[in-house]
């Protein structure tokens, strides 16, 4: 992300090409896939998550892509360049619907296979996703809808999808964006307290001493939601690096942030705010109008807010998400 100057002139020292495989918090030591072993006497976690790896049949052919780093975003560019006329995207969220568009944006059939019985369960109320659905389908995108691919089938080149159902999909690219795993397995050893993330408190201290989290990874208590959550974004992740640099050089600062994010494609962007999760206890209060296109909801838990989905009412979002910002901080 920065150049190599960077680094040396903040004085770090940058390693790539190894990973931490493994940590020993009472020697204060984190073992290296290369075999060296490193001292510290404070330790940042922020290992973020890994693109669930697709296990079905045919699943490791060439052009079965996924989208994380920079070497999937150039194998996904050199099939674009080699003339790849027909996807299939496996999924329905925020990458699925971007890709979609890029591809649509260099004329490739698409056609989009989703567990889902609509676009982006449970992200998107069923209404929300009509107003997706309804784009993807104008500007040419199939949606096939509870629906899964059991076998991607060719030779080395990818030649098809097969359907649950028994039906088979020509395609010369597949890309497979089925979720993510949150990369623990080297921590186990370690006695860290794990929860479908590495858990901290609202100042990202882990369980073990001198070892704080940030970002992805981290299965946090959100003072603003009171409640242990993991927030997958950029700005909850780089606004946790501030807060855990600064609790690591002996501030003891709470982590108070109600994030948001959003997705961009075919011309419309889906926002948005703190916690979105489809729970029992949720209320919600709808803003705008389907037809217009700018359509959403503020998401309410006994009363207080404690998101927003918004469909072309960024806006708006913001509004909510500093109402809940400040509503968080009274309640405390
Ligand atoms: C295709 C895509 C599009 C996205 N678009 C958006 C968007 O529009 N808006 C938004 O808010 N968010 C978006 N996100 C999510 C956003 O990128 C993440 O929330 C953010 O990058 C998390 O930052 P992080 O530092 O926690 O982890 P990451 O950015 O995932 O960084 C983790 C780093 O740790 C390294 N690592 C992992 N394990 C080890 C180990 N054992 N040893 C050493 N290194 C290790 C990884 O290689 C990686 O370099 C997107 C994500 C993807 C994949």
């Amino acid at each position: 992300m920065k150049s190599e100057d960077w680094y040396t002139t903040n004085n770090i020292t940058l390693l790539t090409g190894c990973a931490a495989v493994a940590l020993d918090a009472t020697a204060k030591q984190v073992t290296l896939s290369d075999g060296k072993i490193f001292q510290y006497e404070k330790l940042l976690i922020a290992t973020g998550t890994h693109n669930r790896k697709w296990t079905i049949p045919g699943a490791n052919k060439k052009s079965v892509h996924y989208l994380r780093t920079l070497d999937h975003a150039k194998a996904i560019i050199k099939d674009l360049h080699d003339g790849k006329s027909h996807a299939v995207i496996v999924g329905s969220a925020c990458v699925t619907y971007e890709v979609a568009d890029i591809l649509r944006s260099k004329e490739i059939e698409v056609t989009e296979v989703m567990r889902e019985h609509y676009f982006w369960e449970p992200a998107l109320s069923q209404d929300e996703a009509s107003i997706v659905e309804e784009r993807l389908v104008e500007r040419g995108v199939t949606l096939i809808r509870d629906m899964e691919i059991t076998e991607v089938i060719g030779g080395d080149e990818v030649e098809g999808v097969i359907l649950k159902d028994g039906r088979m999909l020509h395609c010369d690219m597949v890309f497979a964006f089925i979720g993510v795993d949150i990369p623990t397995n080297w921590l186990i050893s370690s006695g860290i307290t794990l929860d479908r993330g590495i858990h901290a408190n609202q100042y990202l201290e882990t369980s073990l001493p001198d070892v704080w989290v940030a970002g992805d990874t981290a299965r946090y208590k959100d003072v603003i939601l009171n409640d242990s959550v993991v927030m997958g974004n950029w700005m909850n992740a780089t606004k946790q690096g501030e807060t855990a640099a600064m609790n690591m050089l002996g501030d003891k600062k709470g982590f108070e942030l109600v994030s948001f994010h959003s997705s961009h494609g075919f011309g419309d962007m889906i926002s948005f705010a703190g916690d979105g999760r489809a729970k029992e206890d949720r209320e919600y209060i709808m803003r705008g109008n389907i037809s217009e296109r700018k359509y959403g909801r503020i998401i309410l838990c006994e009363n207080h807010i404690v998101g927003a989905t918004m469909i072309n009412r960024t806006q708006e979002l913001t509004s909510a998400a500093r109402l809940q910002y400040m509503h968080g901080l009274l309640l405390r």
